[in-house]
């Protein structure tokens, strides 16, 4: 039973501040994913977790218990690597046991339980006496979580643990981390760039950018409600896409519209709409919910098709609104083509406003 809080934190390398005052807790047997793009801070957030480097400022504890200036040793906690770690020589069971062996805490008979419990549960029982060289990608990474698992650790670190491996044997690995962690609930930060992985893995996501937390919060949450552009643009694929609007009050609702006139979207009355009006805003609208030849007089984006992209399951257009380029998902064997052009109906339930100039979401 293990809640680990992150109070404050800043860690800066001379003049680089890598975390920048973060606070962050991961429940008792929660999986934490922090996600965010390259450099933003994520691996040396879990650096700081795990004890390999030192905190500048703030605190880190585990139930109350400060670790803050605890050696790695001293917390209790077990780290996967994206690079597995493994150590060449030694046969998979050893790689498993080896840490356990050398802290001297566990008989014999444990060690051997323990490591019998965690290959069944990996599913790598008869790959125990085979060396690391002799694995494929997906079985050294389960041998590196099985070591992870016979310590029996508070919390578990991954840093980018599947992304050495193939697209095909990564979505496998997705799945079965999930199950494990469901079945073991063992408290979890895991560590990623990719937003797919951080969606799916996820009991809650931590996007984190310039060495902040931007959101903290469920993944429908996330992509339902972001809390600022950085959030919105980061997490779905395609990106969110954004432009520039202005909100006018039209008597008996309110409009946001593009200069060029090629975007206008009535929107719901909910919230202060009033404090909107003359702000400048940037409109988010996801490509999916936009759909092809749905326009009204109130709703509608207008533009010309410059580049069709045929996905299987759907189509993905492009096309300029206001110089910026926006993307549509529409449906499969669309008859579009570069040139045409078109006018979308939008769900206006679905939009967003954003602050042009701090980003924060206003609607
Ligand atoms: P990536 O996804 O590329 O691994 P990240 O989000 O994990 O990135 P960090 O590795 O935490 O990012 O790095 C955050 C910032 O701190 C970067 O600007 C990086 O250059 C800097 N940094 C990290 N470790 C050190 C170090 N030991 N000395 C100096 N600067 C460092």
């Amino acid at each position: 039973m293990t809640a680990i809080t992150l109070n404050d934190v800043t860690k800066r390398f001379d003049d680089v501040t890598a975390v920048d005052s973060i606070d962050l807790t991961i429940n008792d047997g929660e999986f934490l994913v922090l996600v965010g793009p390259s450099g933003c801070g994520k691996s040396t957030t879990l650096r700081l977790l795990s004890g390999l480097e030192t905190v500048t400022e703030g605190a880190i504890t585990a139930n109350g218990r400060d670790l803050t200036d605890l050696a790695p040793k001293e917390r209790n906690v077990a780290m996967v690597f994206q690079n597995y770690a493994l150590y060449p020589h030694m046969t998979a069971k050893r790689n498993m046991t080896f840490g356990m062996k050398s802290a001297g805490d566990y008989t014999d008979e444990e060690i051997e339980q323990r490591v019998t419990e965690a290959a069944a549960i990996l599913d790598i029982e008869d790959l125990l006496e085979r060396k690391p060289k002799a694995l494929s990608g997906g079985e050294r990474q389960r041998v590196a979580i099985g070591r992870t698992l016979v310590r029996d650790p508070d919390y578990l670190l991954m840093d980018e643990p599947l992304s050495n491996l193939d697209a095909k044997l990564r979505i496998q690995m997705r799945a079965e981390l999930s199950q494990l962690h469901d079945e073991l609930e063992t408290t979890t930060l895991y560590v990623t760039h990719d937003q797919t992985e951080a969606m799916t893995l996820g009991d809650r996501v931590a996007v984190m950018n310039e060495g902040q937390i931007q959101q903290i919060a469920e993944p429908q949450v996330l992509y339902d409600y972001p809390a600022n552009q950085f959030v919105a643009e980061f997490i779905g694929s395609p990106a969110m896409n954004t432009l520039p609007v202005t909100v006018t009050d039209e008597g008996d609702h309110y409009v946001a519209t593009s200069t060029s006139g090629d975007v206008k979207i009535q929107l719901p009355d909910t919230g202060d709409l009033e404090a909107l009006v003359g702000e400048d805003l940037r409109l988010g609208i996801r490509p999916e919910d936009m759909e092809e030849d749905t326009g009204t007089d109130d709703s509608y984006v207008r533009t010309t098709v410059s580049v069709t992209e045929p996905l299987g399951d759907s189509m993905l257009l492009h096309g300029h609104v206001e110089g910026e380029l926006l993307k549509f998902q529409i449906a499969a064997r669309s008859a579009l083509n570069p040139g045409d052009t078109v006018t979308f109906g939008v769900d206006s339930d679905r939009i967003h406003l954003f602050d042009a100039e701090t980003g924060a979401a206003r609607y």
